[in-house]
């Protein structure tokens, strides 16, 4: 088989798949019995496989493809880019074209003085980048006590070791170690499912507040930073009450820690806004950037940094940090011309005027399904809490068995939904249409459909 080679019958590359290729977050066991999904081309929002059936994109790959599939434009720009440069590095105090202009734009379009940006190759790489920014700015002003980064249970981060202990996912602290030493994390705010009988606002301040608590336990002297989504994403779209955020702005400046906002999903549009920073009007430090930044074309994040603190970095000598891969000249080049198409489409325009309510009003119509709890969205991601009883908010007895059957319907239905235990979440393509949005509901409802009756079959209601 060679690279070419598209056209080989599907249960040979599923045998050859099976065979070589160790998939990330998936049980190969399962996988093996029923073969690999093979996505074989896309367009817009719509995915074809290899047995031709046409799948509606519901996550935009993994919440990145922003501007949609098969823009031919970036394929250019790449192609070109690899003629003239296909790579070079920025170490030993070199540079390049599109690593420049990269940093312009991106200065510019980040809220207020985030003005210079560290690459990395993926949002986990990021991340790990703003670990060591942390723990290096607080050594060089003089604390190098100050080390402890503050992260959430059910946040995500990342993979990588540093990334995923950051994160607050069980299942993965659970395989290899972690988290590694000096992280440590406080409840997240997802009013739904642990609100109790508390008022979202009064919940979202005492989830707040925790932050508080945790630096008065420890020590305003021995933390570092505090790192979050703006939004949960692979956690379940938790969208924080209003409250929150408010509250944790106010606890990281008295208390004299950084604020690192993980913009991995939520940045380039997600939100209708460049940033969830600018949704929520923060003030971030530091803000983790990937994914949308070049709508998935190519493989390339960062970390965008507040002026103040990259000068005290900047100001201690050389930072004995960085990645082959920081600023590849390709994915500079290719992340340059998505933020070109966002703009000068006003992408982010019509997801926050026309998209996003649209969309919004028809989620929330999902409230309706008997088996929906909650149907919540914030720009284009949006969530539905299953429940065998709405008014209880109550829990299925085995958690995640019926996301997983209605996730199972969504796909044979030509739906991409993911599921997070009980929840059914979306996060499209920016430039997903009205009747794209229409048929997405539809699609959905019926999913939910026969999800429920999988589920009354099962024994789960
Ligand atoms: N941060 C957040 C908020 C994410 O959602 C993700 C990926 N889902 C990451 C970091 C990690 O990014 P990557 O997979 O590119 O390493």
């Amino acid at each position: 088989m060679t690279p070419r080679d598209n056209h080989m019958p599907t249960d040979e590359l599923r045998a050859l798949d099976a065979a070589h290729h160790i998939h990330p977050f998936s049980d190969t066991a399962q996988m093996r019995a029923r073969g690999a999904r093979v996505i074989t081309q896309a367009e817009g929002v719509w995915l074809t496989d290899s047995e031709g059936n046409r799948i509606l994109d519901g996550m935009a790959g993994l919440w990145c493809v922003n501007i949609g599939y098969g823009r031919t434009e970036l394929a250019d720009v790449a192609a070109r880019q690899m003629a003239q440069l296909p790579y070079y590095n920025t170490f030993f105090m070199t540079t390049h074209p599109p690593a420049v202009a990269l940093s312009a734009k991106l200065a510019q379009i980040a809220p207020g003085d985030k003005n210079r940006v560290f690459y990395a190759g993926s949002g986990s790489e990021a991340n790990e980048t703003n670990i060591r920014l942390a723990r290096h700015y607080w050594h060089l002003l003089g604390h190098p006590e100050k080390k402890t980064i503050i992260a959430r249970k059910n946040g995500y981060h990342g993979s990588t070791m540093g990334a995923a202990s950051l994160g607050g996912m069980a299942g993965m602290h659970a395989q290899g170690g972690m988290p590694i030493p000096d992280i440590v994390h406080i409840d997240q705010p997802h009013w739904w499912a642990e609100g109790g009988g508390m008022s979202p606002e009064e919940f979202g301040l005492a989830r707040a507040r925790q932050l508080e608590e945790m630096i008065d336990q420890l020590g305003e002297d021995k933390i570092a930073a505090f790192i979050a989504e703006p939004i949960q994403g692979a956690g379940g779209v938790i969208i924080p009450p209003e409250t929150y955020w408010p509250e944790i702005t106010r606890i990281c400046r008295e208390h004299h820690i950084l604020l690192i906002a993980d913009e991995v999903i939520c940045g380039f549009g997600r939100t209708g806004h460049w940033f969830g920073t600018d949704y929520y009007d923060l003030d971030p430090d530091i803000m983790t950037i990937a994914k949308g930044l070049s709508s998935g074309y190519q493989p390339i994040g960062g970390s965008i940094v507040r002026e103040s603190v990259a000068q005290v970095i900047e100001d201690g000598g050389e930072f004995n940090h960085g990645y082959t891969y920081s600023s590849h000249p390709v994915a500079a080049a290719v992340a340059l011309e998505n933020i070109r198409i966002l703009e000068e489409e006003k992408v982010i325009d019509r997801v926050r005027s026309e998209t996003a309510p649209y969309l919004q009003q028809k989620w929330a119509s999902l409230a309706d399904h008997p088996m929906v709890g909650e149907a919540r969205m914030a720009g284009l991601m949006g969530a539905l809490e299953l429940t065998p009883e709405k008014a209880s908010r109550a829990k299925f007895a085995e958690e995640g068995a019926v996301g997983l059957m209605t996730r199972e319907r969504c796909f044979a239905n030509g739906l991409v939904m993911r599921h997070v235990g009980d929840k059914m979440i979306i996060s499209p393509p920016l430039v997903i249409s009205k009747e794209e949005v229409d048929r997405l509901i539809e699609l959905a409802w019926q999913s939910l459909d026969e999800g429920m009756a999988d589920a009354r079959e099962a024994g789960a209601f």
